[in-house]
Parts: structure tokens; C-alpha cells; sequence
């Protein structure tokens, strides 16, 4: 026989929702000390079987084999036997109780048994998801790299100045620019937009902005970021700092500007 069936007993015990031939064998096995049943009763919080065990720590302990056996003759009491053959809901009752404990218990074991193992998974996800992630970057950087050298060698590229304005006047940035095609723009000099925040690029035509696009820079202040072709000729572009999603009307500081 194994040990499996004992798990749950276990947990059913500690809530004394053991029944019958089923109790009395549970009560056998724990008087014969089972460590692994009397670790999942302390668990349970077992208050006789943890002040035995308390006393006299050292497995199989005297104190708790007395403890259960006290347990034993307590469960056996006449009251005890009258409560048994109650109506049959108090039986259901007890048995829906253990379920729920049994469950709980459960949980902590598969806990207890695969949480190690789990979260060595987990940091080993994390590590490749991280590289991925720098890998990606870095093959983004070289597209965008190539997409930008490719735009200078076009004459019909316009190449504006965006000038730090208000609270960040050393930023700086350019804009490759064709209406139909789109751009890139190339930041530098631009701290960190700050936590939950990031930049935001607008187009403004005719004194309306369109949102282009929310970027972050990198810890030395530089961005590159695709700016996607728009309808109506632009006047202006400009930076704010918005929450970092993004928002559909500007809200926060100018940071660059063009002209
Ligand atoms: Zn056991």
C-alpha cells in the first residue's frame, strides 16, 4: 500500500472529519509515527500534535504517540459515536469541509514539491527572454540603421532640426522626412522620461496635433524612432511626455520641437 491515501486522511484528520474504519486506520498508521503525517497535521495546525511534538521533537517521539492516543480514546467516547450515526447531512457537511481542507492541503503540496523547481524555470525563462528581447533590439537597431542610410542617400529626404525646448534645452534631434514615406527620428541628449511616462511624438498640421508615436530612450539619452507617413502636410513636430502608453491630445511639457 502507499502513502498516498494517507496525504488526504491527513488533512481530513486535522479538520476530525475522519470517519469510521477510515478513522481508525489513520489513527493506526499516525500511532506508528508517521513523520510525513505528523508534519502535515502540524501543518494543519494540529494544536495536540504540535505541543507534543514540541516537547519531545526527537521522531518516533513518546509524547506524541501518547497524544494520539489520548486523541484516540477522546474520538471513541460514546459522544463521539452518537455524533457519528447523526442525521446524514452532519456527515456530508464534515466530508464537504475535508474536501475543501483537502484541497488547500493539496495546494501546499504541490507547493512544497514543485515551487523549487518552478522557480528555477522561471529564472531561466526570464534569462532567455532578456536576451531575446536585447537581441531583438539590437536587430531592430541595425534595421533602423540601414532604413536611415538609405533615407540620406534619397534626395527627396528632408532632414529637420528638433531643438530641446522648456524644461530640456540640451536635447536635440533630427527628422528624416518624406510625406508619403514617413521618417525616423534620432534623439540625443534626452534624460529618461521617467517611471509610468515615455515621449510622444507629434505631427501638427494646421495647428491640430496627431499623435506619431511614444518612445523611451536609452540610458545614454539617444532614440531612434519610426514615424509613420501622414495625410496633410506638417507644420511642426513636436515632443511631450506623456504616460508611457501614450494619449490622443497632447498633455505634458514640449521637450523638442521643430523650428
Ligand atoms: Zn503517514
Amino acid at each position: 500500500m502507499t502513502h498516498e491515501p494517507f496525504d488526504t486522511e491527513a488533512a481530513a484528520y486535522a479538520l476530525g472529519a475522519l470517519e469510521g474504519e477510515q478513522l481508525a486506520r489513520f489513527e493506526t498508521h499516525l500511532a506508528e509515527g508517521c513523520a510525513r503525517c505528523l508534519a502535515a497535521l502540524r501543518e494543519a495546525g494540529d494544536m495536540a500534535v504540535v505541543l507534543a511534538a514540541d516537547a519531545a521533537p526527537a521522531v518516533p517521539p513518546t509524547a506524541v504517540r501518547e497524544a494520539l492516543l489520548r486523541r484516540v480514546a477522546a474520538e471513541a467516547s460514546p459522544a463521539r459515536r452518537q455524533a457519528e450515526s447523526a442525521r446524514w447531512w452532519t456527515s456530508w457537511a464534515t466530508a464537504a469541509a475535508a474536501a475543501v481542507l483537502v484541497a488547500a492541503l493539496g495546494g501546499l503540496f504541490v507547493q512544497g514539491r514543485y515551487e523549487p523547481r518552478l522557480a528555477a524555470l522561471g529564472r531561466e525563462t526570464a534569462a532567455l527572454k532578456e536576451e531575446l528581447e536585447r537581441q531583438a533590439r539590437a536587430l531592430g537597431q541595425r534595421q533602423a540603421d540601414a532604413a536611415i542610410a538609405q533615407m540620406l542617400r534619397d534626395p527627396a529626404t528632408r532632414v529637420l532640426t528638433l531643438r530641446g525646448a522648456g524644461p530640456i534645452p540640451t536635447a536635440e534631434a533630427r527628422l528624416l522626412w518624406q510625406q508619403e514615406a514617413g521618417g525616423w527620428l534620432v534623439v540625443t541628449n534626452l534624460p529618461p522620461a521617467g517611471a509610468g511616462n515615455a515621449y510622444e511624438l507629434w505631427t501638427i498640421s494646421g495647428g491640430r496635433p496627431t499623435p506619431a508615436g511614444v518612445f523611451n530612450v536609452d540610458a545614454s539619452g539617444r532614440a531612434t524612432h519610426r514615424v509613420e507617413p501622414v495625410a496633410q502636410a506638417v507644420d511642426v513636430f513636436a515632443v511631450t511626455v506623456e504616460p508611457e502608453a501614450g494619449v490622443a491630445a497632447p498633455t505634458g511639457p514640449i521637450v523638442l520641437a521643430s523650428r
